[in-house]
């Protein structure tokens, strides 16, 4: 349920309204904009709905939400999320690019990635340390010696560090290290990940799963949202289909899509939805078409030696051509990078 309050609706009467939820039970949660209070009321619908709400002082309209996801929902906020990273503003006029290697691997390959993309213009840098893979056999990450080295090169760069967390048990260690928490494909829907991260305050992305429809990913992040965490950030990665030739398929629709349902930023991964450098920089800008937000792009200073996803990594110098591209692109969309 949405409770919409009149313009310039005064502190008490949205105390009023809040304190009438809460002597139900069910919780009260806000939307300010520019001139509306725009209250979601979260709880059971047979008793919210008895309560008298559009008779209470300063209430305009009363609207139920038809839709599963509630909090993340455009209905109850009407104007972008902007989440910030650093100087990063993920859903603002801002095409925001994250680039760095699929696992931080040692000082020497996190520091030459950080600093050619920090040169190129990056404004995020990527880096994974707890490696969800496949196979128990593969590479699985350095783990906290990675974060260490992610932070280094947040010093030695000045670029914001993300990286993906796995585990329950691990959200406030990784949250002290890092500026933004990725929760990856494979764990979308492991809801008491996105509780816990949902506790915490640091931004997160929150990646599609490999089979998930749009309606899933919402209801994902409205996990997280109703813990009390509005920083979310989405990220298309790629979904499977019948298509071979690609590691997965890049569904460049679910962007428009994500924009008109709900509020909360989106960008794409065309790394991991392709697996294949060749597709990165055309998918990107194709991102930068369809108005997503940003991009993230694998990037290693030597992908053949990479331990991970090198056939997917752009090098550096390619990297940076790609940021030279959208550059140029990016004032066509009404974006800056
Ligand atoms: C990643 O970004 O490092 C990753 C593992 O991606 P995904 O969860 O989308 O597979
Ligand atoms: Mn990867």
């Amino acid at each position: 349920m949405m409770i919409v309050m009149i313009d310039g609706a005064t502190e008490e009467e949205v105390q009023g309204v809040v304190d009438k939820l809460h002597e139900v039970g069910a919780e009260a949660h806000y939307s300010r904009g520019e001139f509306k209070v725009i209250i979601g009321a979260i709880g059971d619908r047979e008793v919210i709905s008895q309560i008298p709400l559009e008779a209470l002082p300063g209430v305009e309209k009363v609207i139920p939400i038809m839709k599963p996801f509630k909090l993340v929902s455009r209905e109850f906020h009407p104007e972008d999320t902007v989440v910030e990273v650093g100087a990063a503003r993920l859903g603002s006029d801002q095409f925001v690019v994250i680039a760095g290697p699929c696992a931080v691997e040692d000082e020497a390959q996190l520091m030459d990635a950080a600093k050619a993309a920090a040169e190129a213009g990056a404004h995020i840098l990527r880096g994974g340390a707890f490696k969800p893979r496949t196979s128990p056999y593969s590479f699985q990450g350095l783990g906290e010696q990675g974060l260490e080295l992610l932070a280094r090169a947040r010093e030695a760069t000045g670029l914001p560090v993300v990286t993906e967390v796995v585990d329950v048990r691990q959200v406030a260690l990784v949250s002290s290290y890092v500026d933004m928490l990725q929760i990856g494909a494979r764990n979308m829907q492991n809801f008491l990940l996105l509780r816990e991260v949902g506790m915490q305050h640091k931004p997160v992305m929150l990646k599609r799963g490999l089979s998930s429809t749009v309606e899933e990913l919402l209801m994902a992040a409205e996990y997280i949202v109703r813990g009390g965490n509005s920083n979310v950030v989405l990220c298309e990665r790629g979904i499977r289909t019948f298509e071979t030739a690609t590691r997965n398929t890049l569904d460049l629709s679910a962007i428009p899509l994500v924009k008109h349902l709900s509020h909360l930023p989106i960008i794409a991964d065309p790394s991991h939805a392709t697996g294949k450098r060749e597709l990165i920089a055309d998918l990107s800008r194709g991102a930068l078409a369809v108005g997503a937000d940003g991009v993230m792009v694998e990037a290693h200073p030597d992908p053949r030696k990479a331990l991970c996803d090198g056939e997917q990594s752009l090098d550096m110098p390619a990297f940076s051509r790609l940021m030279d591209s959208l550059r140029s692109i990016a004032p066509a969309m009404g974006r800056r990078i």
